[in-house]
């Protein structure tokens, strides 16, 4: 057989897939994984469902695409609709895309041209954290802090303002609020010394995905950079691209800490693996100011088109049907006791963290003094393939320069019950068993 065309990655080659069915996926060797991770992080509802199918069949029969400046569609407006309600009405505009790049570049770029309206066109830089991750095109690739992705477009990239945020497992013997005020502290003097003036907005996401092993921020830091946004006259826009949509156990995260953004991202979820949707949600004001200037400057040709918002209804109206929230709670509850226990277990296992059904584990050499594994041993890469064998996905990352460890993100489908969640935990611990093994 001729090598493929794909390039997606180096390394082994993939095995090819077969079929799949709720939390379960098969090769075409007939090697059964669970998903534990939800592709990455976006097949929310799990696989195969009919419900899907049946709204997305029945909307391509009726119309599968049309223009967003040619036809307003029922099922985008009723999405739209759908979304501002999951806000409770704080964010009252919405506009679609295709992928949560997409949706972070349109948060970027109409913080940007609602300054431009405003006559503030000084402000031209964003705030943003290190580690984070929010997207590959280059706007989004800007307000990125992960170095190995950041490096090769350095020079070409118009870099946001990098500021560190709270780590709750690595800031020494001072207590969590002391850490936050002196955070807050150190982001108010960058900020300063840069020209609050000049700042457009803060672009965080609520709970870190893939770049943080699901670092928590929380009530104190938001609130504390709610606070400054609002002394410095910016925005606060809250990337819940992998957030949003249930994951936490609440429709978007924000709404666990009480802090509200002016502009938030989300995808993955809402598309819940069915079809590329994403969403841009703003304050109307901040809409109404960039429309009244001329209209928003931005657009992409799939945004919004029937197919997309009808698959997205459908997920949403699933998870409120069968009540889906309440399933993250009860099984994120069992998920995160099953891996404390796991921690208690390997001694390797320096932390883990998280919310609803996003659990990220930090792996370290010494736990005492959290000293990360030498990064060129890529043990991130090793327990993720030792857990492939036991047929079980979950999601890596490598150690962040040494600075912090490798890592991986345990997050199942919501659909999840409990016997695949016991299930689940017993495939981790036999990988873990034999990564144990390896090290001694
Ligand atoms: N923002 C966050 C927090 C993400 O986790 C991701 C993807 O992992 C993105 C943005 C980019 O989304 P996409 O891969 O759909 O472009």
């Amino acid at each position: 057989m001729s090598p493929s065309p794909l390039f997606y990655q180096a390394g082994p080659a993939l095995p090819e897939v077969s079929h799949a069915q709720g939390v379960y996926l098969w090769d075409d060797s007939g090697k059964q994984y669970l998903d534990g991770c939800s592709g990455a992080i976006a097949c929310n509802l799990g696989h195969g469902r009919s419900d899907i199918r049946d709204a997305m069949l029945a909307q391509f029969d009726r119309v599968a695409f049309t223009y967003r400046t040619q036809f307003e569609s029922a099922p985008a407006v009723a999405l739209a609709e759908t979304l501002v309600s999951l806000t409770h009405g704080q964010l009252e505009k919405v506009f679609f895309v295709s992928s949560g790049s997409e949706a972070v570049e349109s948060a970027l770029k109409l913080a940007r041209q609602y300054f431009v309206a405003r006559d503030e066109p000084q402000r031209r830089r964003f705030v943003s954290l290190r580690p984070s991750y929010h997207g590959s095109t280059l706007g989004a690739l800007g307000v990125t802090g992960y170095e190995p992705l950041e490096a090769p477009f350095a020079d070409i990239v118009h870099g946001s303002l990098k500021v560190p945020g709270p780590d709750f497992y690595r800031h020494g013997d001072v207590d969590d609020a002391c850490h936050v005020v002196s955070v807050l502290e150190e982001t108010r003097t960058i900020i300063e010394a840069a020209g609050p003036e000049t700042i457009i907005a803060f672009v965080l996401e609520p709970v870190g995905g893939a770049s943080t092993g699901a670092r928590l921020l929380d009530r104190q830091y938001l609130e504390g950079i709610r606070a400054l946004c609002d002394e410095f006259g910016c925005l606060l826009i809250l990337d819940e691209v992998l957030t949003g949509i249930g994951r936490t156990g609440a429709w978007f995260a924000y709404q666990h800490y009480g802090v509200t953004p002016d502009l938030l991202a989300t995808a993955k979820g809402l598309g819940a693996g069915y079809y590329p949707v994403g969403a841009m949600l703003a304050r109307a004001d901040i809409v109404d100011t960039v429309m009244a200037s001329g209209g928003f400057q931005h657009g992409h040709t799939y945004a919004g088109n029937p197919l997309a918002c009808a698959t997205g209804l459908a997920v949403i109206e699933a998870m409120q049907r069968e009540r889906m929230l309440d399933n993250v709670a009860a099984r994120g509850h069992e998920l995160k006791k099953g891996l404390l226990s796991l921690k208690a277990r390997f001694p390797w296992v320096g932390d883990v963290r998280g919310l609803g059904l996003l659990w990220g584990v930090e792996l370290v050499a010494d736990a005492m003094t959290k000293t990360p594994f030498p990064a060129e041993q890529n043990r991130f890469a090793r327990i993720t393939a030792l857990a492939k064998e036991e047929g079980l996905l979950i999601y890596p990352r490598r150690t962040l320069n040494g600075v912090a460890g490798d890592h991986f993100l345990v997050t199942p489908p919501l659909t999840i019950d409990a016997a695949d969640t016991a299930e689940l935990l017993a495939r981790l611990e036999r990988a873990m068993c034999r990564f144990d093994a390896e090290l001694n």
